[in-house]
């Protein structure tokens, strides 16, 4: 058994998400807000990878992330792994991928576009192979891993 498989092991019921760039990981830290978590967080950095040479890990016990999380995270740092755990074996494993539409997950870079001013959900639509998101409103787009979050 290689040492990754062990540490996801020691979970009884949660979720890890593996191969978070180094530079990312307190960010994500701060946007799943584990500090308000009461259950055990283990949150690793600077781990060996076979991937890159660097890489961060989060394990958050009794949490399973909704895929409007998901959908965040994915945002600021695509190509991350996402492993679910129950009852110490992992029932789910998946790259986080950004999804086509992302819906009230970033905030328009136009301040007069309608979703700045109304109290209305935003919509942008992905565009991956120009790394960027759309506006589904005005057409604003922002570069993906560079974008404001609602
Ligand atoms: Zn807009």
């Amino acid at each position: 058994m290689k040492n990754k498989d062990l540490q996801v092991a020691a979970l009884e019921n949660g979720s890890v998400i593996d191969h978070i760039p180094v530079d990312k990981l307190f960010t994500l830290v701060q946007m799943l807000q584990l500090d308000k978590f009461t259950e055990p967080v283990t949150i690793g950095n600077n781990l060996e990878s076979h991937k890159c040479s660097k890489k961060g890990i989060i394990k958050v016990s009794g949490k399973f992330f909704t895929d409007d999380e998901l959908s965040r995270l994915a945002v600021v740092c695509p190509d991350m792994k996402l492993a679910v755990i129950r009852d110490y074996e992992v029932v789910e494993k998946r790259d986080i991928v950004l999804p086509e539409t992302l819906t009230d997950v970033v905030k328009c870079a136009n301040p007069v576009c309608i979703t700045n001013n109304e109290p209305m959900h935003t919509i942008f639509n992905v565009d991956k192979e120009q790394g960027v998101v759309k506006c589904h409103y005005c057409g604003k787009t922002q570069t993906i891993g560079n974008i404001k979050l609602k």
